[in-house]
């Protein structure tokens, strides 16, 4: 029997570890045996006739059925033609079978031999027989998640291997089937099961725009993708499983001390904290009572109790799984500052810290061990307990090593990395498993393709000996971008050997055809760009040479430089042309470009708006002769007149565009040949409130507290930024920040003075030496002012932080432009900030309208006001008889849109009329803008006729009639363009 077989790969390895009911291995136990004869068996097609049935029991589960929709479609697809599964075979035509258990067991086919999401593939004379283990319950046609459906992975391998089927992502375009006009089957004797039992990959939207790609419903692409890279399907928690034992609300009243003691003397109870999570606490890992309770919730999950027997108000699923504990504490743990815990925080030896938390997991996991109870104690290698502790370890702890991953390919720290697997694998003797971030959350540079296969595959090739699995957590911007990197690492985790470069060949000939060559090198291109230029980006530093991410300006002049982005648009046309004759490859290429490569083209328009938006951020620090006293006073003459600007909330997180600002912070600056100096002046009803802990100077947790901050560097790209902290308690701390260092040791001799105006506001008054910050010379800097906005008692308030620029990172790119005198020319629109008060309710400064203004103190950009066009008023104007004819203006604003739509065609919406009176207006924005619009810098040319103002007085109006809905205008400017 046996020479009828081509014999491929036998593997069995030994290492059984049993867990209570279900056997768990942390390597694989049944064999991968595939045996596949050389000559055509069981014919299918014959001569473009099909002649196979795809049967599936009328009885089997849904996972059968659905594999063997999934048969007849693609084998429909492959031979041209309309195959139904039926329930009940013929017998007069061969026939493929899905998850058949009454035939597995009569030819012996022991389904519990199998690893779990394991399966067999094996012919008979007249049919195929694929079966798993398949969770009776689960219903992959609805949703994926952790139910065994080990014939749909069988069907999966069945189609790959024996029809050459590919799915490298769901829908027409990712999924390729060969056509056949004869096919037969041969001879197959399979058993297969993956080499690691942990493969999961985290595939979530980050940031605005197109996430997924046409062709499927959104959440069918998801759990089609979840199936077809054979994800995981049993779960081993290991994320922050203390969070689920709900610890505030079954101790903080009784049992204070089981909850981390903070600085200021209260407790880490779920109350107080600043994080969204900070509400399950934070652990005392001193306190025996607590140590108790948490073991006996173990040992009851263990022993497949009910978390009602231990008094839990929720259930502790999803963060406990029997047969796994996860002891793993919340995130950005609080360092207990009781007399038990506090040395062990307080240490300098970073050893000393992991061995105190790892003595608290090895006192749970022995006493379980000891008490033979079942099953296992799940941790991560994270934060301050991810170095390897010096301590024994018991063998029912299993690990989760948090490590960087495939982005750290080229970086220096590659071998390092990689030491730590191997150390912890020699620690435990047995193999541990890894969180990755293979996401864009650090290095969110919107349009850029974090397209990297091939070090997805050389990273996770390295750790095999030491793994038995992976998380792969990879949000990202755009889904197309890593389908790839998917593609890849589920492959790989399914059969460490896989040949990528094989398979990456094959995906560019199989989806591209005649364009092979060309794609491939697109493709290349492209993870070049972000594992090596975009992730591996080298700064000189005094420190020596540090990585960290390049600019904006530095991604779209060197990295996506014009000329790169030419040459690979000029991939993409070739390949157009090669592929011009085979439909398939051309509208595969097609896709790419349009789903992929126009998120670049996009990426670099948005780059190019962003500096033109930048330019609207800017004001004056006038210079000044007196001496200003840093007391918080701000009594000294100049502070009266000195230009200001406000703060706007800032958009993330909670904070929705639409969030009105519920305090005005006003910030005015000065300065002399010696010194900066900055004044904040922040509303604020709650004074009493205001978090104050008190620090030494430079504690970078000062962030934590009621603060304001300044962000100062010489130009939009510099990598150096100084950074200043000043809490309303009157702490400080400064930093010179560049890449890669968060230059804590600098100090600039800065002084801050505070007062405090009980139930209205508190001031800062900063004083910045000039010659510790040399780069900042000429006529101008950039800078960023942000407040952070922190109350200790329980006062709801919707925006915790405000920021100068709308731009949210802390870069200079993201800064607006301080000038050292008022800059020329100047706007000729006089208060176009609209934060001068209103008069006689139908004047705002120069503005004037036939009803009644009104002003806008809660949504702005600008100086902590904006005018609002809806209900009756619906029309602002001023007069600009000075303008001077033939001259060029440049005019722009912020417009943002709330629910306006057209109630007449001809004259509705949001537009500009200028009058040049001359009987001839212009309309400089058209078509008039409608809907609902963020906020939105406009820019427009304007030429002044050589008639204007012959008629009439010229003006300009902002209107917005006949129409439903809001729009808010903001910041109008109409500046000179100077003739070259
Ligand atoms: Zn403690």
């Amino acid at each position: 029997m046996l020479s009828k077989y081509q014999f491929c790969i036998m593997l069995l390895l030994p290492g059984l570890l049993w867990a209570a009911g279900e056997r768990f291995t942390l390597n694989p136990v049944s064999p991968r045996s595939i045996r596949v004869g050389q000559e055509s068996r069981l014919s299918l097609c014959h001569q473009g006739q099909p002649t196979v049935e795809v049967v599936y029991p009328g009885k089997a589960s849904p996972v059968a059925k659905y594999a063997a929709e999934e048969v007849a479609l693609r084998l429909s697809q492959a031979f041209n033609c309309d195959i139904k599964p039926v329930t009940v075979a013929s017998g007069s035509v061969p026939a493929i079978i899905l998850g058949d258990q009454e035939l597995a067991a009569k030819h012996g086919l022991d389904l519990n031999a199998l690893d779990r999401d394991g399966y067999y593939i094996k012919t008979f004379p007249n049919y195929c027989l694929i079966i798993g283990r398949d969770d009776p319950n689960g219903r992959p046609g609805k949703r994926t998640g952790y139910y065994e459906r080990a014939t749909l992975f069988g069907t999966y391998e069945f189609l790959e291997r024996f029809l050459g089927v590919r799915y490298y992502f769901p829908g027409e375009i990712g999924t390729v089937v060969p056509e056949y006009q004869n096919f037969a089957l041969p001879d197959i004797d399979l058993t297969d099961r993956p080499d690691n039992q942990y493969r999961s990959i985290y595939t979530v939207q980050l940031g605005k725009g197109k996430y997924l790609y046409p062709g499927l419903e959104p959440a069918d692409i998801s759990r089609e993708s979840n199936l077809q890279l054979r994800q995981n399907t049993r779960r081993i928690p290991n994320c922050h499983g203390i969070n689920g034992l709900q610890l505030p609300q079954r101790f903080a009243k009784e049992h204070p001390e089981y909850f981390a003691l903070r600085a200021n003397g209260t407790r880490e109870d779920g109350t107080g904290g600043v994080r969204s999570d900070s509400v399950y606490g934070h652990v005392c890992f001193s306190a025996p009572g607590l140590k108790n309770e948490i073991y006996l919730d173990a040992e009851a999950l263990l022993l497949g109790k009910s978390h009602k027997d231990r008094g839990l108000p929720r259930s502790w699923a999803n963060h406990h799984e029997a047969p796994f504990f996860n002891l793993m504490p919340n995130d950005a743990m609080a360092r207990c500052q009781c007399d038990g815990c506090r040395p062990y925080f307080q240490s300098k030896d970073p050893q000393q810290t992991s061995d105190f938390i790892w003595s608290w997991y090895c006192d749970i996991a022995k006493r379980l061990k000891d008490n033979n109870i079942p099953g296992y104690v799940t941790t991560m290698a994270y934060d301050v307990y991810r170095p390897i502790p010096t301590l024994d370890l018991p063998d029912n702890i299993i690990v989760m090593l948090a490590q960087s991953g495939p982005w750290r390919e080229f970086g220096p720290n590659k071998d390092k990395d990689d030491a730590l697997v191997a150390a912890w694998k020699n620690k435990l003797g047995a193999k541990l498993y890894l969180w990755t971030y293979p996401t864009k959350i650090g290095s969110m540079l919107p349009g850029i393709p974090n397209v990297a296969p091939r070090a997805t595959a050389s990273y996770f090739k390295r750790q095999a000996p030491h793994i038995f699995g992976a998380f792969y957590e990879a949000e990202t911007d755009v889904w197309l971008f890593r389908h790839l990197n998917y593609y890849v690492f589920s492959k790989l985790m399914w059969d460490n050997d896989t040949d990528v470069d094989a398979l990456l060949q094959e995906y560019c000939r199989l989806m591209y055809g005649p364009a092979e060559q060309e794609m491939l090198e697109f493709f290349d291109s492209l993870e070049k760009h972000w594992i090596q230029d975009v992730l591996t980006n080298f700064y000189d530093t005094p420190e020596g040479p540090k990585t960290a991410l390049p600019s904006l300006h530095e991604v779209w002049t060197k990295i996506f430089s014009p000329a790169e982005c030419a040459r690979l648009t000029a991939l993409l046309d070739q390949a157009e042309q090669k592929t011009a004759a085979v439909p398939k490859a051309a509208a595969r290429v097609k896709f790419m470009r349009t789903e992929l490569w126009q998120h670049v083209e996009d990426g670099f328009a948005h780059y190019q708006k962003t500096i033109s938006d930048i330019s609207a951020w800017k004001t004056v620090m006038p210079e000044t002769k007196t001496e200003i006293i840093p007391d918080g006073k701000l009594d000294e003459a100049d502070w009266q007149d000195a230009p200001w600007i406000g703060l706007i909330p800032r958009v993330v997180n909670t904070v929705k565009e639409d969030e009105p600002a519920e305090v005005h912070t006003r910030i005015k600056m000065l300065h002399d040949q010696q010194f900066f100096y900055f004044a904040f002046i922040c509303e604020e009803p709650n004074t009493e409130a205001m978090a104050e802990v008190q620090r030494q100077f430079d504690e970078i947790e000062l962030w934590k507290d009621n603060v304001v901050e300044i962000f100062l560097a010489a130009n939009h790209q510099s990598r150096i930024v100084y950074q200043f902290m000043i809490g309303s308690s009157g702490c400080r701390t400064d930093l010179r920040k560049s890449p890669g260092h968060l230059g804590k040791e600098w100090n600039s001799g800065f002084e801050a003075g505070i007062t405090k105006e009980p139930g209205k506001q508190w001031i800062a008054e900063i004083r910045i030496p000039r010659q510790s910050m040399p780069e900042l010379q000429g006529q101008q800097m950039v800078a960023n002012f942000s407040r952070s906005r922190v109350l200790t008692d329980d006062s709801k308030f919707n925006v915790p932080y405000y920021v100068w620029t709308q731009f949210v990172k802390q870069d200079a790119e993201s800064c607006g432009v301080v000038h050292f005198q008022e800059p020329l020319p100047k706007s000729e629109i006089k208060n176009g900030d609209f934060a001068a008060p209103v008069t006689g309710k139908r004047f705002l400064g120069a503005w004037a309208a036939n009803t009644a203004i009104q002003q806008d103190r809660g949504i702005y950009r600008t100086r902590n006001a904006s005018v609002r066009l809806s209900g009756d008023a619906r029309s602002i104007v001023q007069r600009v008889p000075q303008l001077q004819p033939g001259k060029q203006y440049k005019l722009s604003f912020y417009v943002r849109l709330d629910g306006v739509e057209i109630t007449d065609k001809d004259n509705s919406g949001f537009f500009i009329r200028f009058d040049m009176g001359n009987g001839k207006p212009q309309y400089p924005i058209r078509p008039a803008l409608r809907g609902t619009i963020p906020w939105l810098r406009q820019e427009a040319n304007i030429s002044i006729p050589d008639d204007f103002g012959a008629k009439s007085v010229p003006y300009i109006e902002f209107k917005c009639p006949n129409s439903t809905g809001t729009a808010w205008l903001d910041q109008v400017e109409l500046v000179p363009i100077e003739a070259k």
